[in-house]
C-alpha cells in the first residue's frame, strides 16, 4: 500500500510502499477514503511530542471503509464506513479507566502516534475505538470531525455553561466548535493572528458576533475562553478578556511556554485548565450532535503524495478550515 512515513523527526515524510496490515483480534481492516491534518501531526514531525513509534504513519482523522475483520471483530460488517480519533487503546483497568476518565489512561495508545495512522491507502483499528459516521457527511467533509470536532466539542464542553465563549486560533476545531457553540445558543468571539483580517471573516461567516486580532480586547467581557493556537502567550490574554469566575482552556496537546502574569488576571476565581484527548463518550455524543447541529466543515484537499504541502500550509496558517488528504 502507498503511505506517508515518518522515519525521524525534524525531517519531511517520504513516500513509501508498504505490506498491507493485517488485523488482529478484534480489529478491523479500513480503507481509507480520507484523512484530515491536525496540529498534532505537526508537533509530533517536529519532535515536540517525543515518543512516537518509528517509523511512524501518521493521521488520526480517519474515515475510511471496513474491508476485512480480524478474530472476534464483529461490532462493524465489512464495508461499513467508520471512523477513527486519536485514542487508539485504553488499558481499562487503570484508576483513570475506571472512573470515566480514559482520555488519561496510564496506557493509553494513540492513532498515528504509538499506533500506524491514516496517511496511507489501508489502516488497522481496534474495533472498539472506531465510529459509525452520520450518513450526512461524505467522507472528505467528516474526516476533521474525527479529531478538529471531538477534541473542539470536550474543549467546548468543559469550558462550562456560558454564553460569550472567546475562541483563540481560528482553524480546524475553531471552525467546528464555532457552529457547535452557536447552535446552543452562545455568542462567539473569534481571535486570529492580528491583522489576518481573512480569518476574522471566516469566523464571521461562521457566526462570530465578533472577530479581532488575538491583541484586541472583545467588546464585552467573556464567560470563558478557548485557545486552539499552541501560543502560550494566549494564556494571560485569555485571562484578562475574561470574567470573574471565568474558565480559559487549553485545547491543544502542546504549546509554548505561558509568560508570568500578575495574580490579579487569575484572582477572583478564574481558572486555566487543559484538554488532553477525548473518551469514546465525548465521539458518542458529538457524532450524535454533528448532524443535529447542522455542521459543515470547510475543508482544502490533497492527494496523499502531497502531505507534506498539506502540512506546510497548516504550519503557515495559510487554510481556512481543514486539510484532509485523499488516497
Ligand atoms: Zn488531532
Ligand atoms: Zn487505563
Amino acid at each position: 500500500m502507498r503511505a506517508q512515513l515518518l522515519t525521524e523527526a525534524n525531517r519531511p515524510l517520504i513516500a513509501a510502499d508498504l505490506p498491507a496490515p493485517r488485523p488482529g483480534r478484534g480489529q478491523l481492516l479500513i480503507a481509507v477514503k480520507a484523512c484530515a491534518v491536525c496540529r498534532t501531526d505537526l508537533h509530533i514531525l517536529d519532535g515536540e511530542l517525543v515518543h512516537p513509534k518509528l517509523p511512524l504513519v501518521p493521521g488520526h482523522e480517519i474515515v475510511g471503509t471496513v474491508v476485512e475483520r480480524g478474530p472476534e471483530a464483529d461490532r462493524f460488517a465489512i464495508g461499513d464506513r467508520v471512523g477513527v480519533p486519536w485514542l487508539g487503546w485504553t488499558c481499562g483497568v487503570c484508576e483513570y479507566c475506571r472512573s470515566g476518565r480514559e482520555n488519561l489512561c496510564d496506557r493509553a495508545r494513540f492513532t498515528g502516534y504509538q499506533i500506524d495512522g491514516g496517511y496511507a491507502e489501508l489502516t488497522v483499528a481496534d474495533q472498539r475505538y472506531c465510529f459509525a459516521i452520520p450518513e450526512s457527511f461524505g467522507d472528505i467533509e467528516a474526516a476533521p470531525l474525527l479529531c478538529a470536532g471531538l477534541i473542539g466539542y470536550r474543549t467546548l464542553r468543559l469550558a462550562g455553561d456560558g454564553e460569550q465563549i472567546g475562541i483563540y486560533g481560528f482553524g480546524a476545531a475553531a471552525h467546528i466548535v464555532a457552529q457547535v457553540a452557536r447552535y446552543q445558543g452562545r455568542q462567539v468571539f473569534a481571535f486570529t493572528r492580528p491583522g489576518d483580517t481573512a480569518a476574522q471573516d471566516f469566523a464571521r461567516s461562521l457566526g462570530a458576533v465578533w472577530a479581532g486580532g488575538s491583541d484586541e480586547r472583545p467588546p464585552e467581557p467573556l464567560d470563558a475562553a478557548l485557545i486552539f493556537a499552541p501560543v502560550g502567550a494566549l494564556v494571560p490574554a485569555a485571562l484578562a478578556a475574561t470574567k470573574k469566575g471565568g474558565t480559559v482552556v487549553c485545547g491543544g496537546i502542546h504549546m509554548s511556554d505561558i509568560p508570568a502574569f500578575p495574580y490579579s488576571l487569575l484572582w477572583e476565581e478564574r481558572v486555566v485548565r487543559s484538554v488532553a484527548n477525548l473518551t469514546r463518550r465525548d465521539a458518542e455524543e458529538f457524532l450524535t450532535l454533528a448532524p443535529k447541529a447542522g455542521i459543515s466543515t470547510a475543508t482544502i484537499t490533497y492527494p496523499l503524495a502531497e502531505a507534506n504541502r498539506a502540512l506546510a500550509d497548516l504550519r503557515h496558517g495559510a487554510l481556512q478550515g481543514a486539510a484532509v488528504l485523499v488516497p
